[in-house]
């Protein structure tokens, strides 16, 4: 069992990295105060490179659907290929419903499809849950568990490594020099940590979410025209978007053309937001989702009735960013638990 499964010192790691960047853009995760964010590897600040805490504050799909990317050609010539490492659990598992938007059905979408197989993803452990935090909820987990090219779970001053596909083991094969078989007392303490942190995450499930996450599929439905309820989640809703922006699992975008006075210039894809007023607006003015409760209700039945009707899974992966993003202080675990429980108690600015 241990056989596929490798460490590798935080040293070689960066190693590696550096090796890597000559022919490849690698991105990595820093830590700034109590946050993460994904930039390009720079061996001059190692120091704050973090292959462990929590998710980092841009979602995944910003580096495989930009927010705002050009259409006009799909091929970029000379751009290197992308490794991404210390993906999390909750991003890796948006590509579900990415891949499932843009890749299948009758239409490949060749943009993403360029940017999902250029990439490589390495996966990486939470170390510690943010009380955000509620993938276990969404049948999701503090690790990997698919979607991931190689893994790394970081230890005290080293890695184990388990690569999943063949691009995780042909980068270990050409690069065996800086890796070393794991031996059973490190597979052991990877999953103690990972029951350390998942205890952790199921403890704040209790506090601030529904305890009955099985009901949560019928439970916009069975609310869904309790308008006055729908209402009161979404009296503090500023229609900044900023949940849909942050979400990993969000795809909607929008279409428009830059133009000089008399020409066309170029054509771009930008993220959409279903909050916004205008969103569902078409040729001629009407709006089928005029009422700011009738936008948040249907990010709401998206996520929670339509794709788990059509997928069987939740477009929502449990991370946590729109809550932290939400300058109304709205909680999707508190509106979840309103509809699931049927009461609406929303607590105090916090
Ligand atoms: S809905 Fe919120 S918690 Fe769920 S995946 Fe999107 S940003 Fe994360
Ligand atoms: S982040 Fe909050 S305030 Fe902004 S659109 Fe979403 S629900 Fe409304």
């Amino acid at each position: 069992m241990t056989e596929k499964i490798y460490t590798i010192t935080k040293k070689n790691l960066f190693d590696l990295f550096g090796r890597l960047s000559g022919t490849h853009r690698v991105i990595v995760p820093y830590e700034k105060g109590e946050n993460f964010h994904f930039a390009d590897f720079d061996p001059k600040k190692e120091d704050s490179i973090e292959l462990g805490g929590i998710r980092q504050s841009q979602p995944l799909k910003s580096f495989i659907n930009p927010p705002r990317e050009g259409m006009l050609s799909v091929h970029n010539e000379g751009s290197k290929p992308v490794i991404i490492a210390g993906v999390k659990g909750c991003d890796l598992s948006s590509l579900m419903l990415q891949d499932f938007v843009f890749l299948q059905g009758d239409y490949e979408d060749p943009f993403y499809s360029k940017g999902r197989s250029g990439t490589m993803l390495i996966g990486n452990d939470c170390t510690y849950a943010k009380e955000t935090c509620f993938c276990i909820a969404m049948d999701g987990a503090p690790y990997p568990k698919k979607y991931f090219d190689m893994n790394l779970s970081r230890m005290d001053d080293y890695f184990v490594v388990e690569a999943e596909t063949d691009k995780g083991n042909s980068l270990i094969s050409s690069f065996r020099m800086f890796f070393a078989k794991a031996s059973r007392a490190d597979i052991d303490k990877r999953q103690y940590n990972r029951d350390r942190v998942s205890a952790q995450i199921k403890d704040f499930i209790n506090k601030r979410g529904t305890k009955n996450t099985s009901q949560i599929k019928d439970a916009v439905m069975k609310n869904y025209n309790l308008t006055a309820l729908w209402q009161d989640f979404a009296s503090t809703c500023v229609e900044c978007g900023a949940c849909n922006l942050a979400c990993p699992t969000c795809h909607c975008f929008l279409l428009f053309d830059e133009r000089s006075k008399e020409n066309f210039k170029k054509r771009y894809r930008v993220w959409d937001a279903c909050l916004y007023r205008t969103f569902a607006r078409v040729a001629g003015g009407a709006n089928p989702r005029k009422h700011l409760y009738e936008r948040l209700r249907n990010r709401f039945e998206k996520k929670f009735d339509f794709f788990p009707k059509a997928l069987n899974y939740f477009a929502c992966t449990g991370c946590g960013r729109c809550i932290d993003a939400c300058p109304g202080n709205i909680d999707l675990r508190e509106v979840l638990k309103g509809l699931v429980d049927g009461k609406w108690n929303k607590p105090p600015n916090d």
